[in-house]
């Protein structure tokens, strides 16, 4: 229970740093220096002001010096960095796998909000963690479908492969086609990336998750919002989605699938 603990402060610290990558990686600022600052004000940030969740709820929401509003979504996004670390936890014990996995799935929430804002998926997270993947893919992790088997080199790679050329083969596809770009080479680059983690079953159950939350989310925004054609809503997000279902419940889900008769 002591150890739950930890790891949701640690979590939530990681997911104060997620923020920070958030915020300058897609406007090319350097993610160690220099500290925190407001974005409405630009002065420093008082450590005991940046404590992951807390300090958001001390201030209320507001800057200690300029009382600007701060957007809700930092201490979201510390919270569910800790949420998943603590589920990661639960789910695979203490160990090699649990932290690079949390690597993982902190990555992917980086690039979920990065590419909100900005429709892009920086090659500065999906480069890296390409090799990355196929390294613990083929060495450490287990395989998400089946937990008490090792993963193994082959479906990591196969996973990476297929990813790549999979999503490249939609983004040609979809040039051809519609004459626009419909899917972009960040989405490419994060599925070979999600494919040596998860191994290729897990691309198959990431691209039917990520399409499923995309098109029930596509829909609700065309009723509600009445969503004129042609804009776009990026896919990153719900790949990521997509991703973090199979590694927390691959296993599940096909087992459901297999015997629901
Ligand atoms: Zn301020």
């Amino acid at each position: 229970m002591i150890l739950y603990g930890i790891v949701f402060i640690f979590g939530s610290l990681i997911g104060s740093f997620l923020n920070v990558c958030i915020y300058r990686m897609p406007r090319d600022r350097s993610i160690v220096w220099p500290s925190s600052r407001c974005t409405s004000c630009s002065n420093p940030i008082r450590p005991w002001d940046n404590i992951p969740i807390l300090s958001f709820l001390l201030l209320g929401g507001k800057c200690r010096t300029c009382k600007a509003p701060i957007s809700l979504r930092y201490p979201l996004v510390e919270a569910l960095n800790a949420l998943f670390y603590v589920l990661l936890l639960w789910r695979f014990g203490p160990g090699w796998p649990f932290l690079i996995y949390a690597l993982f799935s902190s990555a992917l929430i980086v690039i979920t909000f990065i590419d909100l804002d900005f429709q892009i998926i920086p090659d500065r997270i999906s480069l890296p963690g390409i090799p990355l993947g196929l390294l613990a893919g083929s060495l450490i992790l287990p395989d998400p479908f089946m937990r008490a088997d090792a993963l193994g080199w082959k479906s990591s790679l196969i996973g990476a492969a297929s990813g790549f050329l999979f999503y490249y083969f939609i983004a040609f596809a979809g040039e051809k086609i519609f004459k626009k770009e419909a899917m972009g080479g960040g989405d490419i680059k994060m599925m070979a990336m999600v494919g040596g983690f998860l191994g290729w079953k897990g691309v198959i159950l990431t691209t039917f998750m990520g399409s499923l939350f995309g098109s029930i989310i596509g829909i609700f925004m065309m009723l509600v919002r009445g969503r004129e054609r042609g804009s776009q809503i990026p896919f990153g997000p719900f790949l990521a989605l997509g991703a973090i279902v199979s590694l927390f419940f691959g296993q599940e889900i096909i087992i459901w699938y297999l015997y629901r008769r």
